[in-house]
């Protein structure tokens, strides 16, 4: 590691795909990442919109991607209180990715050695002189940057840094996996959910075989086996399924053990995101370090996907690639660039956030008076309930 570099801390898909739209804008930048290896396997797969896909485009990546994961045109939301059903055809693009093809895609578009493994770290502190960040490693290792995006995760060093306040969870927890039916499944390709009391099962079909699932269900304290051992999962799944369909109950069942994954659901308050600070100097933060939320709308991942086109955008308008006599020039303008990040940024992933959370506190409460008033709030503010997918973060 070289000191006065772009740095950003973590390789998940926001990290990556920050680095790449900075390294199509001429930027160089190094990722750290505190895991071994690239973490491409938790989470089994993802869904984006398409929000998402115009910044795949921007990317670069979209083509390669469109390649592994078959279009979903139908949205059906069963509810199993009331055997309502309501089904809407999807007008823009909608994919269920393996985080794999999605997060080996953006890594292989970076060059060789972006990434560190094994860089975990621990503080931030600014250099007084020089007013560049220090990073402090736990190995004991430091580097000073010249300006540090932190794409940490919901459990943000970074963010934290920036004094956000902090994380909060929905009563509810996420199980996610796929299930390959080997002689191929009946699924049509739609999108559809199930819905019984706060139980929320999705169903996403990847291709002919391949089905890409996940449940939001209450979170009870469980046996903490369940952070490790994947039947642990499969069986509390199953236990809060007995009234779903059986074919939905096979899908858990049949599911392939390695992918199955368990996760609290945790939230950054929408008003946190309308007064925080998103950046401090040369620090900012982008993805779920800083707005992580539920997953009841799909676009967490997209979100920072968008916050890394926006950002590099601005980086790179503000001069951070120019050169001049064949020398790179040093550039005063990291405020301005991060500042009007934050201003393009800000109202969206606040509408996004809120919209999320309101939905998930709907799934999650049991209070029927609460329920009408989360309702209530959700026609309101978003009588367009899909109208986020229509944000286009314009060209990189
Ligand atoms: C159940 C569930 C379903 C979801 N479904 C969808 C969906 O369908 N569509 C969608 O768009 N989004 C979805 N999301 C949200 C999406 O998964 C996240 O928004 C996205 O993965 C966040 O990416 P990120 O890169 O910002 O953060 P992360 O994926 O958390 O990556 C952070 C990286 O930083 C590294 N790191 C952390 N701390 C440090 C440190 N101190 N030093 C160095 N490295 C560090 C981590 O190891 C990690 O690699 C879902 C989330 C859940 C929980």
């Amino acid at each position: 590691m070289e000191d006065d570099e772009v740095v950003i801390i973590g390789a998940g898909i926001c990290g990556l795909a920050t680095a790449l739209a900075l390294h199509r804008k001429g930027i160089k930048s190094v990722v750290l990442e505190k895991s071994d290896s690239l973490r491409n396997i938790t989470g089994a797969a993802i869904g984006i919109w398409q929000n998402g896909w115009r910044a795949l485009d921007q990317l670069g990546v979209a083509d390669t991607l469109r390649r592994t994961a078959a279009a979903i045109k139908r949205d059906r939301m069963v509810s199993l209180d009331g055997g309502r059903q309501h089904d809407t055809s999807i007008d823009g693009e909608f994919r269920s990715l393996k985080r794999k093809d999605l997060i080996d895609t953006l890594y292989a578009a970076l060059p060789p050695a972006t990434v560190k493994f094994g860089c975990q770290l621990e503080s931030i502190k600014i250099d007084p002189n020089t007013t560049k960040p220090v990073l402090r490693f736990i190995d004991g290792s430091s580097i000073m940057a010249k300006v540090v995006i932190g794409c940490d995760g919901g459990k943000s060093i970074v963010a934290n840094f920036l004094n956000l306040k902090a994380t909060k969870m929905f009563p509810l927890c996420g199980i996610r996996g796929f299930t390959n039916y080997r002689n191929g499944h009946l699924f049509d390709h739609e999108f559809a959910r199930f819905r019984k009391d706060n139980v929320l099962v999705g169903r996403i079909p990847i291709n002919g075989n391949m089905v890409y699932w996940f449940i939001a269900q209450p979170y009870v304290p469980a046996d903490k086996r369940i952070w490790e051992d994947p039947e642990e999962i499969r069986r509390t799944s199953l236990e809060f399924l007995s009234d779903f369909p059986q074919d939905v109950q096979e899908m858990i069942e049949y599911a392939d053990a390695n992918s199955l994954s368990f996760a609290r659901l945790r939230y950054r308050a929408p008003w946190d995101l309308l007064t925080g600070k998103f950046y401090k100097g040369r620090v900012v933060v982008a993805g779920d370090a800083l707005h992580v939320m539920g997953p009841f709308l799909g676009q967490g991942g997209s979100a920072g996907l968008e916050d890394a086109v926006v950002l590099a955008r601005n980086m790179a308008q503000l001069g951070f690639n120019r050169v001049e006599s064949g020398r790179k020039v040093m550039v005063h303008d990291h405020e301005e660039a991060f500042n009007i990040f934050a201003r393009e940024r800000r109202m969206r992933v606040f509408r996004l956030s809120l919209q999320t959370y309101l939905t998930g506190m709907l799934l999650g409460t049991s209070s029927r008076l609460k329920k009408v008033i989360y309702i209530v709030l959700l026609v309101v503010l978003f009588s367009n309930t899909r109208g986020h997918v229509d944000y286009d973060c314009g060209v990189l």
